[in-house]
């Protein structure tokens, strides 16, 4: 896997997909400048190695060249993070951009403007890509956020640069870690799948089952594979047509010596709403007009001692509603436990959309060893799939 540390960038143009899509607030302002920040340690080097950037990145979904897509907007956040004034070019292809780059000294940064005012990234144009590859001299992909897509600047553009294109840190730093838990993650391998469906989760389970010892289901799928075991669920969340399957899961880990752990009991409530009366009920007992919303005491013991012993934790999915107080201690609960196993040396992702969130929220992210970037590339990662701006690079 070739990375930014096998190059020297000295007197070089680095042409770098980051993920600069950033949330805005009405003023335009960057509201949360993670990936910005994510993306510094690929950019320091190049400028100390004597090279100069020049970062493409997309924000938002524009149908046209809308102002307020604007990646002018970001200028003034990744200036102060970089610490660098960073210059801007108010397209992405061109005559005014070509003499932009070809001005740009070591040690300059310049920010091209967002890609999706032209149609042609997010449909993969070879010719759109061409042009951008003109631009560098070395093809680097930091853009783990967007390396599920096989658009012109993240995968089509790499067949421009043969041996000069490599993964920046980010992205390089997230297949590292989501292969210590697919490929070489040390024994007792523990997942705990959560979350509100088991359609957008199953895929993930089938492609872990070889890997994994250890399987905690929570959160509203956990539903559709009690009430196919028989159990009364009252009117928590369940996908009917997902019955079979969920056997079908619990079946083949069977066969494949994998404990699957249902929450056992959990806080039930008369409406999904932050005001709604609670209770707590057996999870195969629950009364009609109830629903469970979050773990109770035995359920957050039990998936509490199961990831203590083990030494190799996914988490992704929560395992309540933890956006409202009164249905968040069970995730609160694996958190502390994925956190303290941790500290006793496991190593412990935490990977995809609402896990993420759930993590940060409750203060964990530094206590888990990798908090992964991307939403939708992880999830796929996690799936087995290939993702094309990886597969580009490796190519
Ligand atoms: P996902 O994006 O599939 O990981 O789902 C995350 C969402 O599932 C969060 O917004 C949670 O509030 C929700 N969730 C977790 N547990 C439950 C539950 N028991 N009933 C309904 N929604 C749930």
């Amino acid at each position: 896997m070739k990375t930014i540390n096998d190059f020297n960038f000295k007197d070089k143009k680095a042409l770098i997909r980051v993920d600069f899509n950033v949330p805005l607030n009405d003023a335009q302002e960057v509201t949360d400048t993670t990936r910005i920040e994510a993306a510094k340690p690929t950019i320091i080097k190049i400028l100390e190695d004597g090279g100069s950037c020049i970062l493409m990145s997309h924000l938002g979904r524009p149908k046209a060249k809308e102002a307020e897509f604007s990646l002018k907007h970001v200028v003034n956040s990744a200036s102060e993070i970089l610490g660098v004034q960073v210059k801007f070019a108010d397209d992405c292809i061109g005559d005014s951009v070509k003499e932009a780059v070809d001005g740009l000294q070591p040690g300059e940064i310049l920010l091209l403007e967002n890609l999706r005012y032209h149609p042609e990234e997010k449909a993969g144009d070879a010719s759109f890509a061409k042009e951008l590859a003109a631009f560098g001299d070395i093809y680097v992909n930091d853009a783990f956020g967007t390396a599920h897509r096989a658009h012109a600047s993240t995968a089509v553009i790499a067949q421009f640069f043969r041996d000069n294109k490599c993964f920046g840190n980010l992205l390089a730093s997230e297949i590292v870690n989501v292969n210590k838990v697919l490929s070489d993650g040390e024994k007792p391998v523990t997942a705990i799948i959560g979350g509100a469906k088991v359609s957008s989760k199953i895929t993930i389970i089938e492609n872990i089952l070889d890997k994994i010892d250890h399987l905690i289901i929570g959160g509203g799928m956990a539903f559709t594979f009690v009430k196919a075991k028989g159990g009364q669920i009252g009117n928590s969340l369940v996908e009917d047509d997902k019955q079979q399957l969920a056997l079908e899961i619990l079946d083949k880990a069977q066969q494949k010596n994998v404990e699957v752990h249902l929450p056992v009991d959990c806080i039930i409530a008369d409406a999904f709403s932050k005001d709604a009366n609670t209770d707590t009920a057996a999870i195969n007992n629950i009364p009609d007009g109830w629903m469970g919303l979050d773990g109770a005491t035995q359920t957050r013991e039990l998936f509490a001692s199961v990831i203590v012993k083990s030494r190799t934790i996914l988490f992704n999915g929560p395992i309540g509603v933890f956006e409202m107080d009164k249905f968040a201690q069970g995730t609160v609960d694996v958190c502390t436990a994925i956190a303290e196993a941790t500290a006793d040396g496991a190593f412990s992702l935490v990977g995809g959309g609402d896990s993420v969130a759930a993590v940060k929220q409750f203060d964990f992210g530094n206590k888990v060893s990798y908090v992964s970037t991307g939403g939708g590339a992880m999830l796929e990662m996690l799936e087995g799939k290939t993702l094309p701006g990886i597969k580009a690079i490796l190519d």
